[in-house]
């Protein structure tokens, strides 16, 4: 039976470190006009330097916001250049990527750290987007599954299953992510349903409506036939998130 009709979409815009303060009132301007339908949820993760001011420019819109990164440890303190749950919280923030591959692979997020910024999130009421994937070489061994499961498999060691019920998956093959090179619909949802089945493994009950995104080279021109796959419940989205009218295409498949 499909369940993927209780699963509302979820269109997150990853900006990464880009853009300008004026560049990014004019995005966010761009994008409360052309909201046009609430089938899907649409999300914007900016810098953190301009989370405050996305909050005034959004108004009263449906976007939700979120961001890219968050301290390891909660609470406050002598954690020079980081950024708490709390302080995202306060900033009307809802969500929170964590594990990014760009974060694992340039700043060190192991594992271990990715379950503590999970747990950060958690603490402070923001919903972590867990970002799993595989580079090329380890889908060219056939690796793939290994390594995603490992990399959901460490939050459930150290958290439990019962946090997956407010929680978000990416999965974000390594190879698809700003090379223009797109998983094809059917690769990735063989990885989304093998995602959703360890889950189900676990809790049957948390695993039919936890939302599983898809991230690696999402545009307006591809995201319909990723998006209509039984187990891809909406898309993490790099570049093409920085242009409005590219982003709106792409929540707009996501209606259907
Ligand atoms: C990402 O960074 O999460 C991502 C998927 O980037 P892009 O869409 O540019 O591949």
């Amino acid at each position: 039976m499909s369940m993927s009709g209780t699963r509302r979409p979820l269109i997150a815009g990853n900006w990464k470190m880009n853009g300008s303060l004026d560049g990014s009132r004019r995005l966010v301007e761009q994008l409360a006009r052309g909201i046009d339908h609430d089938a899907a949820e649409m999300l914007i993760c900016p810098p953190f330097v301009y989370i405050d001011r996305a909050r005034e420019w959004l108004g009263g819109t449906a976007i939700s916001l979120g961001a890219q990164n968050l301290a390891a440890v909660e609470g406050s303190g002598a954690y020079t250049g980081e950024v708490s749950g709390a302080m995202l919280r306060d900033l009307g923030c809802r969500y929170v990527i964590v594990g990014h591959s760009e974060r694992r692979t340039l700043y060190g997020d192991s594992d271990p750290v990715v379950v503590e910024k999970f747990r950060a999130a958690q603490a402070q009421g923001l919903v972590p987007i867990l970002c799993v994937g595989e580079n090329l070489d380890q889908r060219e061994r056939g690796e793939t599954e290994k390594v995603v499961a490992a990399q959901v498999a460490a939050v459930i060691a150290k958290l439990g299953i019962a946090v997956f019920a407010n929680a978000v998956i990416a999965y974000e093959p390594i190879w698809a992510i700003g090379t223009g090179r797109t998983a094809s619909p059917g690769q990735a949802q063989e990885v989304h349903a093998m995602i959703r089945a360890l889950i189900a493994k676990h809790d049957a009950i948390i695993a039919a409506p936890l939302r599983i995104l898809y991230g690696g080279s999402v545009k307006g021109s591809n995201a319909a036939d990723l998006l209509c796959q039984q187990d891809i419940d909406g898309g993490l989205v790099g570049g093409a998130s920085l242009d409005a009218a590219d982003f709106l295409k792409i929540f707009g498949a996501a209606a259907r």
